[in-house]
C-alpha cells in the first residue's frame, strides 16, 4: 500500500533518514522500533507529508501510496488518506463532539452524515458508552487513556487508509495501553497500521511485521516473531537482547 524509495531526509545539515527503502503491506500492523534519536519519529512525519511543513528539512527520495506520489499529493488529500497519532493524547480545547466533528467540518461532510460517522467511531473505539452522556463535555476532562482513544476515533472519521501512530501509550498506564492494543488489533482488518513504539513486547503482541531502526537507517524489517526470534543483524540482536 505505501512504499518508499530511497528516502533521504535532513534537517539543515544533519542528516536523519539516510536512504531507506520498505513497503508496508495493506491491513498489516507495523511496528517501528530503534534506540531515541534514530530518526523514528521522523520518518513518520514524512510518510505523511508533515515534515514537508518544517523549513529546515530537506526530503530526498519517493512515497508512492496506491501507485501515486504522495509527496506531490494535494496536503489535504495525504491528510484524508494517512492519519497520525501523537505520543501525549492532543484532544483540541473543544467538546468531545466538536473534536470528533473538526475534520468532518473541514471535508464538508453533512451534519446527519457526521452524527453517524461520530457515533461509529466513539463506538469502534469502545469510548461510545463511557461518554455517551458527556459529549458535550470538554475532551480535556476525559481521563489520559479516554483522551488517546478519542485521538484514534477523531483520526479515523475521515476513514484514513492507513493510521501511524508515534508512542501513542508511552504516556498510559497499563491498562490503557492493552484497551489502545486491543482496539488497534480489532480494526486492522480496515486500517493499515504503522505504529512506533519503545515497548518491545508491545510490538511483540501486536505488531506483524516490525522495522528496526539505527541512526536513520532500516536495518531489518521483517515478520514480527522472526525478529524477536531470530535476527539476522547483530546490532538488532543487541537492541533486542539489551547489549545497548
Ligand atoms: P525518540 O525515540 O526519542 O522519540 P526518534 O527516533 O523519534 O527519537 P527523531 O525525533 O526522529 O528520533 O529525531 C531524529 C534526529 O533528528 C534527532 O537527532 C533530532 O534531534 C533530529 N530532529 C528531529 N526533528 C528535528 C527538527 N524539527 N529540526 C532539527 N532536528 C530535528
Ligand atoms: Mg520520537
Amino acid at each position: 500500500i505505501l512504499e518508499v524509495k530511497d528516502l533521504k531526509v535532513s534537517f539543515k545539515d544533519k542528516k536523519v533518514l539516510r536512504n531507506i527503502n520498505v513497503k508496508f503491506k495493506r491491513n498489516k500492523i507495523t511496528a517501528i522500533i530503534g534506540p531515541s534519536g534514530c530518526g523514528k519519529s521522523t520518518f513518520l512525519k514524512t510518510l505523511n507529508c508533515l515534515i514537508l511543513e518544517d523549513s529546515e528539512a530537506s526530503v530526498y527520495g519517493d512515497i508512492i501510496f496506491n501507485s501515486e506520489s504522495i509527496l506531490s499529493m494535494e496536503r489535504e488529500i495525504v491528510r484524508q488518506k494517512i492519519g497520525m497519532v501523537f505520543q501525549n493524547p492532543t484532544p483540541f480545547p473543544l467538546s468531545i463532539y466538536k473534536n470528533m466533528e473538526y475534520a468532518l467540518k473541514f471535508y464538508g461532510v453533512s451534519r446527519k452524515k457526521r452524527h453517524e460517522i461520530i457515533n461509529e467511531k466513539l463506538k469502534l473505539t469502545g469510548l461510545y458508552d463511557e461518554i455517551k452522556d458527556s459529549l458535550n463535555k470538554s475532551a480535556l476532562k476525559l481521563s489520559g487513556g479516554q483522551q488517546q482513544r478519542l485521538c484514534i476515533a477523531r483520526a479515523l472519521t475521515v476513514e484514513p487508509e492507513i493510521l501511524l501512530l508515534d508512542e501513542p501509550c508511552s504516556a498510559l498506564d497499563v491498562k490503557n495501553t492493552l484497551n489502545i492494543e486491543k482496539l488497534l488489533t480489532d480494526i486492522k482488518q480496515k486500517y493499515t497500521i504503522i505504529i512506533v513504539t519503545h515497548n518491545l513486547p508491545q510490538a511483540r503482541r501486536i505488531a506483524d511485521e516490525t522495522l528496526f531502526m539505527l541512526d536513520g537507517e532500516v536495518i531489518e524489517f521483517d515478520d514480527t516473531e522472526k525478529i524477536f526470534k531470530n535476527p539476522s543483524d547483530q546490532r538488532t540482536k543487541e537492541y533486542i537482547f539489551g547489549l545497548f
